[in-house]
């Protein structure tokens, strides 16, 4: 889709801090993270809402934040992953895979802006963590 910023990202058009892809989905930091490894999972299909991805889509996708996961986990050294699906700022699918402690730290509220040389090497570590 042509203005989709996600579809940009995932094109190369935009410059993101990417931690995965393979042919389907592509993973990269959000800039504005809610813990330290904050990490978005888009389809490399624009659709708009999660519920609307063909069954086949609808669990690679959560195969794939599964397997994001671990790595990702280990990278910054938090106690879960937690899962946060909303999608009302961008209107493409996007599963937000985020590092917590403990409860309450999903809170969007507690988002701010990270340094872009930070989330370069965020992004590095979880690389050499898959
Ligand atoms: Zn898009």
């Amino acid at each position: 889709m042509t203005n989709c910023i996600f579809c940009k990202i995932k094109d190369g058009e935009i410059p993101s801090a990417k931690v995965w892809e393979n042919e389907n989905f592509f993973a990269f930091l959000d800039i504005n993270p809610v813990n330290p490894g904050h990490t978005l999972l888009i389809p490399k299909k624009h659709v708009d809402y999660l519920f609307e991805l063909d069954d086949g889509v609808y669990h690679e996708l959560f195969k794939a934040a599964k397997e994001v996961s671990v790595p990702l986990k280990r990278a910054v050294g938090a106690k879960r992953i937690g899962v946060v699906v909303e999608g009302f700022l961008v209107p493409h699918v996007h599963i937000h895979l985020i590092p917590i402690n403990g409860p309450g730290e999903l809170d969007a509220k507690r988002a701010g802006k990270a340094d872009p040389n930070e989330l370069t090497a965020i992004a590095e570590r979880i690389k050499d963590a898959f």
